[in-house]
């Protein structure tokens, strides 16, 4: 018998799928290439032809330029080549799938990034029992428990208000994240207006123009310090240090992000409010959602590989690394 999933090749540049003659997520232009998500390590321009849900299109088109695209909605089955392709929710970012694909009696999925917790801002996640899953790893260490959103928003709305005169400055990706703590912020009925740096605003109109609510928001640039005080800006990380947020009202700087786990990290970007809200699975999501599936194997794309690996053998379940290269972990 044929080794599981001979189908697929993987390459430094990507995962090709050989019957489909289509490439996932290539760090290179390719003639056809299947998108995950908007993230720009694995949306990037110059393909000749992409499938991709009609979200992640245009998210794409707003960051790389115009599309030659097909949109698949979610459960939508379509024929590529000699492979059934379909694309479910990943509850990574809005529009993120991930890719079900059954060729010669085989299920592979590849979850592309992935987390289970809800998010306010897409369709959570949809667990597709396989044969092959094909999963990231950026948490992949038993140390890295995210806590509950809930309680992270409280924190930040907690030292907003402890000091009305200072605003808080939250550091966030600009595709996704910085979305998300806009409308987990609603959530928790925090409805005052959010300032937000430039940077942002064409992904928050993207995401209002495809149906995600984020109350009222307001451009920090141009606005006084008087008005800012006592309220929430948004930017993305490279901003926290630099000349832009001189002209915040005395900024309690915050980050959102899954590596605020980690004090150094925080530290070496003098994060004041360090908040662990991640858009990707942490450690009990990822074994969680291995033990679900019941693959028969696990291939591990890019982050921490070893500690899963292991883990994965240690539970019966073969495992492997791709080496994938030109993933980056900044949309964390
Ligand atoms: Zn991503
Ligand atoms: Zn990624």
């Amino acid at each position: 018998m044929a080794r599981l999933g001979s189908w697929i090749e993987s390459h430094p540049e990507g995962i090709y799928v050989a019957p489909a003659d289509a490439w996932i997520d290539p760090s290179r232009p390719k003639a056809k290439a299947l998108i995950t998500h908007g993230h720009s390590d694995h949306a990037r321009a110059g393909h000749g032809a992409v499938l991709a849900t009609a979200e992640t299109l245009a998210i794409m088109e707003v960051r790389c330029g115009p599309q030659n695209g097909q949109a698949l909605a979610y459960d939508e089955t379509i024929r590529v080549g000699e492979v059934d392709v379909r694309f479910v929710p990943a509850g990574h970012v809005l529009g993120s799938a991930q890719i079900v694909m059954e060729h010669a009696g085989e299920r592979i999925v590849v979850s592309g990034d992935y987390k289970r917790r809800p998010d306010p801002t897409c369709a959570c996640f949809v667990p597709v029992p396989c044969d092959v899953f094909v999963t990231e790893a950026t948490f992949g260490l038993p140390v890295f428990r995210h806590p509950d959103t809930g309680s992270e928003i409280d924190r930040l709305l907690h030292r907003l208000h402890s000091d009305p005169s200072r605003c808080v400055l939250v550091g966030a990706y600009a595709l996704g994240k910085a979305q998300r703590i806009i409308a987990e912020l609603r959530q928790r009925g925090h409805h005052d207006a959010i300032y937000v740096h430039g940077a942002i605003e064409r992904l928050n109109q993207l995401y209002e123009s495809l149906g995600v609510s984020l109350g009222e928001l307001r451009p920090a640039t141009g606005a006084t310090k008087a008005e800012m005080a006592g309220h929430i800006v948004i930017a993305p990380p490279g901003a926290l240090n630099d000349r832009w947020s001189r002209r915040l009202p005395d900024p309690v700087t915050a980050m959102a992000s899954g590596w605020m786990r980690i004090r150094q990290r925080a530290r070496q970007r003098n994060v004041e409010l360090p908040l662990v809200i991640s858009d990707h699975a942490d450690w009990v999501e990822l074994t969680m959602t291995i033990r679900e599936l019941e693959p028969s194997e696990v291939w591990i794309t890019h982050g921490r590989e070893e500690a899963l690996k292991h883990w994965c053998m240690t539970h019966q379940i073969k495992a492997c690394e791709l080496n994938l290269v030109g993933y980056e972990d900044e949309d964390d």
